[in-house]
């Protein structure tokens, strides 16, 4: 197909079909450079709330960069991929000390910012500030990948260099924002992961994928590792009523600096004290009266968390770097999804 034509035919798509979002009615590069970060690994259905959230509580560059890491991470609780959230504070607070509070407006100067890589610096770059680079993201891999039947696997650097070529090749420089954000678009909602709706399709006689019957076998994908599976024993535990143990996760795990409840990781879903953990014996020896209240299975992208959830009388010094909290201290400490659900269930918060 002719560039000119799958631009044009594109374009009429997305005059027709795109969804009124909040970003696109004041294109701010602000806006839109905080719609990109929490559409990452995001549905527009599950960050719009988000959006609509953070313009409200950090309107502009500078709030949320005078904003502590903890009100950020807050504010994100629930949307998973917390660097996302600790990066968007950080690169608030670059763009303050090192760009005046003015959001840079080439691509160059874009990547050096916390947190933007090559897709998100061609997105801000192109729909704020209309400069020519072409998003490559994984709904215009799809689209790409079937129209011209790229074969190899997307997520390998040969895959991906034939993609990003086509981008490039594709982009309406004249209009680089509209043309990027109409190709995320028909990813999104035409041509969609699971049985696209190919028979109402503008492109659906020129698209390779259709025509040899393989839009299933398109985008290829070589499989990634398999997901971890680990055993984590979590203990509601406080000094006095009211009150409960948690720390601060620290890094090189998931979930850095958000606040879980007394939790000990071990090799099985048996909680022993001939587990690993040395460090854990006093805790161990305490957990001989525990009960164990509700069992979880959580799901992340490469991890499984086996969950079990006991409570149990502790004393602060079988527990050295815990703090007790009040409820109403807990109330405001961002969590995960899962601590969130876990003291819920147990009628904490
Ligand atoms: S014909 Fe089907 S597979 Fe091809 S671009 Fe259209 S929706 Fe996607």
């Amino acid at each position: 197909m002719k560039s000119n034509g799958f631009v044009k035919t594109l374009l009429h798509w997305y005059a027709n079909h795109k969804r009124d979002l909040p970003w696109r009615q004041e294109p701010l590069p602000y806006n839109i450079w905080l719609s990109e970060i929490i559409l990452q690994q995001t549905q527009v259905k599950q960050g719009l709330p988000y959006y609509e959230r953070f313009i409200t509580l950090f309107p502009n560059v500078w709030v949320l960069a005078r904003s502590t890491e903890q009100q950020v991470l807050k504010a994100w609780q629930g949307l998973g991929y917390y660097s996302r959230a600790r990066n968007l504070h950080k690169a608030a607070q670059y763009i303050c000390n090192t760009h005046k509070g003015v959001i840079p407006n080439t691509y160059a100067q874009l990547l050096k910012v916390p947190g933007i890589g090559p897709y998100t610096a061609a997105a801000i770059a192109s729909i704020a500030f209309l400069k020519p680079h072409a998003v490559v993201d994984g709904n215009v891999i799809r689209v790409l990948a079937r129209l011209y039947g790229i074969r190899e696997a997307v997520n390998r650097p040969a895959g991906l260099k034939q993609v990003q070529a086509l981008a490039t090749q594709l982009l309406y420089k004249a209009d680089a924002g509209t043309y990027n954000q109409a190709i995320m678009e028909f990813g999104a909602l035409q041509c969609k992961p699971q049985s696209p709706p190919c028979s109402i399709c503008p492109f659906a006689e020129h698209c390779e994928a259709h025509r040899s019957h393989t839009v299933h076998l398109i985008p290829h994908k070589i499989k990634a590792k398999p997901v971890r599976q680990r055993h984590l024993h979590v203990l509601l535990a406080g000094p006095a009523k009211g009150r409960y143990f948690m720390r601060q996760r620290t890094s090189g795990d998931v979930w850095q600096g958000l606040y879980e409840f007394v939790c000990l990781e071990h090799n099985s879903a048996t909680l022993t004290p001939a587990g690993q953990h040395a460090s854990h014996k006093q805790v161990m020896q305490a957990c001989g009266k525990r009960k164990l209240l509700k069992v979880y299975t959580h799901k992340l992208s490469h991890q499984t968390l086996n969950v079990k959830v006991y409570t149990v009388a502790l004393q602060p010094e079988q527990i050295p770097g815990y703090k007790a909290y009040t409820i109403k201290q807990i109330k405001n400490l961002p969590v995960s999804q899962l601590t969130a659900q876990i003291g819920h269930d147990a009628g904490i918060f």
